[in-house]
């Protein structure tokens, strides 16, 4: 069985799918081969000799990957150009986001390839190992912060100098899920009065326990929806807990936002009159920029000043921090395809399989109803 590691196409991705470490590893499995496009990891700091020293095949074009992979391994999920080249018994596994992405899908259902979308693993405990989302919202987390603090005129932490004395800087998370407690941890490492706040009061210990302080409101209505997800709150929460982010809008100096609830826009959170009364030089990072933002001026993508607020709505924090992002991924990515090989080299689809039936998405020419979510716990 050849596997195949393509170059992202997606404009300003960085990542790669599989390091030089996860080749070695598939060929001592006893898979036959590793095809990787040349120039593969370059962006991401692993060159081609190091995929070369690994065992891996390397091939001038991505087409050759294409032709000559069984399965194909990728961060983002198949552009047009890309599912044009699948072909029936070809298994492609990347993130997918099919609710979003409908035509791709059809298309390769179309082209009778299998697809799975590491996005839709179920968040069970057997599929830790394979969470990449969980991965790269570690890593945007804690790259918020850096970028926050590259954008923000002074120290996080707060010092005594003979030039005068500092206030260390405070900062606001808003939603503690796998992003915003690595982006607390984040600030709290470089020094700052960190609060932290979420819909889910399961949040709370897990703030608290990295030295954060967890803000409320006095309504009695917890997030927590199937499966430990968030779900959609009443009215009368989103402006008590606005009212609160008016409050610390007055007294922090940067708010990192992170509040998702699956398959829904982004809550609107923080507003045009909240940024206003920020101090000049706040920087607001909008983690989920990509699903609308929470902020009313984020501009996916971008770094924007409204009212000398700095507000960054990029939508790529874990390719800014390539290597890191591409080591766990493949780690992720390759835990997960292993998983399917159980007795060495014979890749297998178990649809009996949990983890297997939740990410599958298309199998030979059919396109696969989403699987039900795992009841709460
Ligand atoms: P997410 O990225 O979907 O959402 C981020 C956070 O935003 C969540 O904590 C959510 O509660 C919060 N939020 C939603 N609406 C909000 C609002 N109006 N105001 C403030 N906060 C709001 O979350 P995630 O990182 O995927 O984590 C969600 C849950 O899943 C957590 O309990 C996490 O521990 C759990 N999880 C479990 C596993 C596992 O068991 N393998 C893996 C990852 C995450």
């Amino acid at each position: 069985l050849t596997v195949g590691v393509p170059r992202e196409t997606y404009p300003n991705e960085r990542r790669v799918a599989l390091t030089p470490q996860n080749v070695a590893l598939l060929l001592k499995k006893g898979f036959a081969q590793v095809l990787v496009e040349k120039g593969a990891g370059a962006e991401a700091d692993f060159p081609d000799a190091a995929y070369a020293a690994a065992g891996a095949t390397l091939v001038d074009d991505a087409s050759a990957v294409w032709k000559g992979a069984d399965v194909v391994l990728k961060v983002r999920g198949p552009s047009a150009a890309e599912a044009d080249q699948t072909r029936e018994g070809q298994t492609v596994i990347s993130f997918l986001q099919p609710a979003q992405n409908k035509a791709l899908v059809e298309k390769l259902a179309a082209h009778k390839a299998t697809a799975f979308a590491m996005d839709l693993i179920p968040r069970i405990s057997r599929a830790q190992v394979f969470d990449a989302l969980s991965s790269m919202a570690n890593i945007a987390g804690y790259k918020a912060v850096l970028e926050a603090s590259n954008n923000f005129g002074r120290f996080f932490t707060g010092q005594v100098t003979a030039a005068g004395k500092i206030p260390p800087c405070k900062v606001l998370v808003i939603g503690a899920g796998v992003a915003g407690l690595s982006a607390i941890a984040t600030a709290r490492r470089l020094g700052a009065i960190v609060r932290g706040f979420d819909t889910r009061s399961a949040a709370r210990e897990q703030v608290q326990s990295l030295g954060a302080e967890f803000v409320e409101v006095e309504i009695e209505e917890d997030g927590s929806g199937a499966g430990g997800y968030a779900k959609e709150m009443s009215k009368e929460f989103i402006e008590a807990e606005m009212k609160l982010f008016t409050e610390q809008a007055r007294e922090v100096d940067i708010i990192i936002t992170t509040a998702l609830i699956p398959g829904k826009p982004a809550p609107k959170l923080i507003t045009k009159s909240m940024i206003e009364i920020m101090k000049p030089g706040s920087v607001i990072v909008d983690l989920a920029a990509e699903a609308g933002g929470n902020c009313e001026k984020t501009e996916p993508g971008k770094l924007i000043t409204y009212k000398d607020v700095k507000i960054i709505g990029y939508t790529d924090f874990p390719s800014r921090l390539p290597t890191q992002s591409s080591t766990l991924y493949s780690n992720n990515i390759t835990k997960f395809f292993l998983s399917m090989a159980p007795k060495d080299k014979e890749f297998g689809i178990d649809l009996t399989d949990e983890v297997v039936r939740g990410a599958i998405v298309t199998q030979e020419g059919r396109i696969l109803p989403p699987a039900p979510r795992p009841a709460p716990p």
